[in-house]
């Protein structure tokens, strides 16, 4: 049978077995396994009872809803529920649309059984011995009976090992994995120093690729937390499965990590297990992460293989492609660091599905920047809003990372063209700064940097107007949510100028003279520039008023 690319989602009563038998499923066939409730908490930054707790129930599922909005847009993934996640009308059938349902059927009693120990069910709170959760569990289930029942496939769980339900589902749905070469790669029509794969459902080929390559037996995963709770295992079995030894640094998440400080950490507990310079390094997350693994590849023994496995929109469309790895000084971003290209990349789309909604909008800000800078039918993937982006996932990633590829394979250490991949981001960083890195995320900050240079574009006699007009139209279009920064363009304007004493006192601006066609510009005069912040400002004030 073909695959539909339908997920297979996973439902029951807690202690089902569904992110173990989900588990399972996704390991022997490679689909990328995603944990619903897990990525709830993400997108929360709390613990389920927590958010019990401190925000309700009503909150919780609404909550639920979103995040299970996002994921029935992933393809034939394999999808654990919530125990309650289908109770909502509008997603339950939005799920049963999408993929196919399968209720692991448990008795109350044997799951109560199975979740003797377990503390971090809020539903159970009052429940203390096994007869009590046994007695709630019931409850639950006469509750939700019916919804379960729509399930199309219902599955007995009561007396089987995990591993035989794993089975009887792929069975069921025949679900079998596709071979390495199938993968969708893009690496030598490009002349690139390294291939890289982007499909859905290409995490669990991490194990293949790496034996493949001379690598020594251990591998290093390099991961945060967040990150490392919804794929770590995922990548750990594939490399283990495949006969590496796997040593792990969960990290915390966050900008800070990219220090002297935790580099350090890692050099001595690295060095103190004994890797060597053929022990490959797996950065597996976003920017953060594949900035300070890389670097540390880079540097650690003089150089190991590095593989990057971004996980966020913008690791995938940029910060894992060409080279740049680094960490931060307290005196400024980025500041050391190397150009370090990695032995391969690994982008799963379904991945993106669990990123909270705002990382999204720090990727489309260098999607929209390819598409003003390179590639022009990026702008018609995604304008319209989110579900566009979403439906032209592929196409988009794709599309940015063949551009990013060529030119950085062109001019690896930016001495010309590189430049360009700046656009939008020279008032967009001044702008980040200003506001101290907290209200605005990069990406919002970008999109607003790139008003102003399309402005600037057109004031200086490069861009035509109506070209102009047409670039505004797409901004107005996709009119990305930008928090509220009160701030007197001269604040901005001088943020600009501490940059512009770094480099040599003159700004570099990237401008446009036509869809894709960027040149550099260093005659842009003071008063310009205050009009292109102001014009900017009232861009995207204009813009929440709107709404
Ligand atoms: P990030 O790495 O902090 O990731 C953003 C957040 O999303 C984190 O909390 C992370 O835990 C979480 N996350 C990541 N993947 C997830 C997933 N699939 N599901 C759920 N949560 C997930 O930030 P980022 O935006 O990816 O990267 C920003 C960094 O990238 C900055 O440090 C920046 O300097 C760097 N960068 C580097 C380059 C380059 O060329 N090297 C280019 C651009 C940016
Ligand atoms: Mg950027």
């Amino acid at each position: 049978m073909a695959d539909s690319g339908k997920s297979v989602f996973l439902t029951g009563i807690m202690g089902s077995g569904k992110s173990t038998i989900g588990q399972l499923v996704a390991e022997k066939t490679n689909r990328t396994f995603i944990d619903a409730d897990t990525v709830i908490e993400k997108w929360a930054g709390k613990s389920i009872p927590a958010i019990f707790a401190e925000d309700g129930e009503e909150h919780f599922r609404k909550l639920e809803q979103e995040v299970l909005r996002s994921l029935s847009s992933a393809r034939s993934a394999i999808i654990a529920l919530g125990g309650g996640a289908l109770e909502n009308g509008d997603t339950r059938v939005l799920l049963e649309e999408k993929g196919h349902m399968v209720w692991l059927r448990v008795n109350p009693g044997i799951a109560a059984a199975r979740l003797s120990n377990a503390t971090e069910r809020p539903l159970l709170d009052d429940a203390n011995s096994v007869q009590d959760k046994s007695r709630e569990l019931r409850e639950i289930l006469q509750a939700r009976k019916k919804n379960y029942e729509m399930a199309g496939c219902v599955i007995d769980t009561d007396s089987e090992e995990p591993a035989a339900i794993a089975k009887k589902i792929r069975d069921n749905f025949s679900i079998s994995n596709a071979p390495v070469d199938n993968l969708w790669k893009i690496g030598q029509e490009t002349e690139s120093p390294y291939p890289v794969y982007i499909d859905y459902n290409v995490l669990g080929y991490i194990g293949d690729l790496c034996a493949g390559r001379e690598y020594s037996g251990k591998a290093v995963i390099i991961t945060d937390a967040n990150v490392a709770e919804l794929y770590h295992k995922q990548v750990s079995r594939s490399l283990e499965n495949a006969g590496f030894e796997v040593v792990s640094e969960i990290l915390k998440a966050g900008e800070e990590m990219k220090s002297l400080n935790v580099l350090e950490g890692l050099y001595i507990q690295l060095s103190e297990i004994g890797l060597d310079r053929r022990s490959p390094v797996i950065a597996l997350g976003g920017g953060v992460i594949g900035d300070l693994a890389g670097f540390f590849a880079a540097s650690f023994l003089r150089g190991v293989p590095l593989i990057h496995i971004p996980t966020s929109l913008l690791s995938q469309v940029d910060s894992s492609i060409g080279g740049k790895v680094g960490i931060n000084l307290p005196t400024g971003k980025n500041l050391v660091g190397n150009f370090y290209n990695p032995d391969f990349v690994l982008a799963d789309l379904n991945v993106l599905y669990s990123l909270p909604p705002r990382e999204w909008n720090t990727g489309l800000g260098e999607v929209i920047k390819y598409g003003f800078i390179g590639k022009p039918q990026i702008l018609e993937l995604i304008a319209k809003d989110k579900s566009e982006l979403v439906a032209n996932l592929p196409k988009v990633v794709r599309e940015c990372v063949a551009y990013k590829l060529e030119i950085t394979t062109k001019d690896f250490t930016e001495g010309n063209i590189r430049r360009y991949l700046n656009f939008g981001h020279t008032l967009g960083h001044a702008l980040e700064k200003v506001t101290d890195y907290k209200i605005l995320n990069h990406g919002e900050a970008v999109y607003w940097g790139t008003i102003g240079a399309l402005y600037l574009s057109v004031q200086s006699g490069h861009l035509p107007e109506e070209t102009f007009f047409f670039g505004i139209d797409i901004m107005r279009e996709m009119a990305l949510k930008i928090p509220d920064f009160d701030l007197e363009p001269h604040v901005i304007h001088e943020a600009l100028f501490f940059d512009k004493k770094r480099i040599r006192d003159t700004i570099h601006w990237v401008l446009l003279e036509g869809l894709g066609s960027p040149l550099i510009e260093t005659n842009i005069n003071d008063s310009m520039i205050y009009d292109a912040i102001n014009f900017a400002n009232d861009f995207v004030s204009k813009l929440s008023e709107e709404k």
